[in-house]
């Protein structure tokens, strides 16, 4: 499952796992504050599972990503 990163006002950042069906969070779960969903350059992470990577477009972000 992907893990997402979302940041909190007053908790920082913070991840969570969720399926790709799931809504994404719309407050923080510790201090209910609006979150946000941050869209980071680490695809590589969110979707390191192994066996399943993303790589259709060589040279791209997922180079620096992957290491
Ligand atoms: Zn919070």
């Amino acid at each position: 499952m992907p893990t997402y990163v979302y940041k909190c006002p007053k908790c920082g950042k913070f991840e969570v796992v969720q399926n790709m069906n799931d809504k994404r969070l719309e407050t923080c779960p510790t201090c209910n504050e609006k979150v946000k969903r941050l869209i980071s350059g680490g695809l590589g992470v969110i979707y390191k599972t192994d066996g399943f990577y993303i790589t259709d477009s060589k040279n791209d972000k997922s180079d620096h990503a992957a290491s």
